[in-house]
């Protein structure tokens, strides 16, 4: 079994990771295995020897001088404005929706791109490149990179980068959506505000030599702008105009900005939601919750407290039908088919 790839990054290639992970005393995380407790001890027991407690860089050692140098992020005006416009974008296309200016295919091409396009991210970009809880052929790589460029959601070597660091500094100022900085950040506000500089460094740390393998992952990665131009774009418009003469209009502002808002507002619902609104039966010290809404809107993503416990694990849950885990039974379908394997 290939070992977990975010596990592994832990405690192979990070040395300042005990100190962020055990030492933090106002941030509680998932990795308190073992060994980072052990490592941790003996990491203060050195500090103490040597009076220091801040001379590594780590994430604890930065909430002790952060008091000289606050971090003050800035808003990143073009990712601010490119928010706006498509959650105006989103009302719009919601206005013609439920004034029925669109025609009927409109709304069935809508609804379909935003649930089969989903299983891009959740066994896509989330289960398979972030975690690699399990393995799949060319084939079905292809597909799901497809339905995941349709959402445009940034590229896949781009989404499971930010993905490693969340789970392995969940919740301290290394996590791109730290949900310790409230709602509205966790869930869009660090989509357009400057990263913390904790996360800009261990960015750099992260071990991403399996995905620069991957020429379907490199190759999107590469062609990412007239990807997005042709698949986020192009094809969800230009199919209800061409096929059933939809308006142009109508098409552009439900099937582009009303879909994407809207997937993409599904997914930050785990980073905001999934962090604060539940029940923590697997980890009560950790924020990651259990929330039903989450799991049927996101296809099985949102419990999150197990996930954040056993990131590993392919159905990202320990119970519960694939009425709430719609993804693990496509996962499932794709074994049957041989096309996914070594599921963990
Ligand atoms: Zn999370
Ligand atoms: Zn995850």
């Amino acid at each position: 079994m290939t070992p977990n790839v975010v596990d592994s990054v832990v405690t192979d290639t990070d040395p300042n990771a005990s100190c962020v992970l055990t030492t933090n005393t106002d941030t509680e995380t998932v990795w308190r295995r073992k060994q980072d407790t052990q490592s941790a001890i003996s990491d203060q027991n050195n500090n103490n020897s040597t009076g220091s407690s801040s001379s590594r860089g780590g994430n604890h050692c930065d909430h002790d001088t952060a008091d000289s140098t606050p971090f003050r992020a800035q808003i990143r005006w073009p990712d601010f404005f490119a928010q706006l416009f498509v959650h105006v974008g989103f009302l719009i296309g919601l206005y013609y929706l439920v004034t029925f200016q669109a025609k009927l295919y409109t709304y069935l091409w809508t609804l379909g791109l935003v649930w089969a396009t989903g299983l891009g991210i959740t066994a896509g970009a989330h289960r398979l490149w972030s975690h690699k809880s399990y393995k799949a052929r060319w084939p079905l790589r292809l597909l799901l990179m497809f339905l995941f460029t349709i959402c445009g959601q940034r590229d896949a070597y781009t989404w499971a980068h930010d993905h490693r660091v969340h789970h392995k500094y969940s919740e301290t100022d290394a996590d791109p959506h730290n949900a310790k900085r409230g709602f509205f950040f966790a869930h869009v506000g660090w989509v357009f505000l400057t990263p913390h500089p904790e996360v800009v460094a261990k960015r750099k740390i992260i071990d991403m030599s399996d995905l620069e393998a991957d020429p379907i992952v490199m190759l999107q990665r590469r062609f990412y702008i007239p990807l997005f131009a042709l698949l986020v774009i192009g094809l969800p418009v230009l199919v209800p105009w061409y096929c059933w003469a939809e308006q142009l209009s109508v098409a552009f502002w439900v099937c582009f900005t009303f879909r994407f808002t809207t997937t993409l507002n599904i997914a930050f619902f785990v980073n905001s939601v999934a962090h604060m609104f539940g029940n923590k039966p697997y980890d009560k010290s950790i924020s990651p919750v259990e929330n039903l809404a989450v799991a049927i809107a996101a296809m099985g993503e949102g419990w999150h407290n197990y996930h954040h416990v056993f990131p590993w694990d392919y159905k990202t849950s320990e119970l519960g039908s694939y009425l709430f885990n719609v993804t693990t039974g496509f996962i499932d379908c794709f074994a049957q088919l041989g096309w996914a394997y070594e599921r963990k």
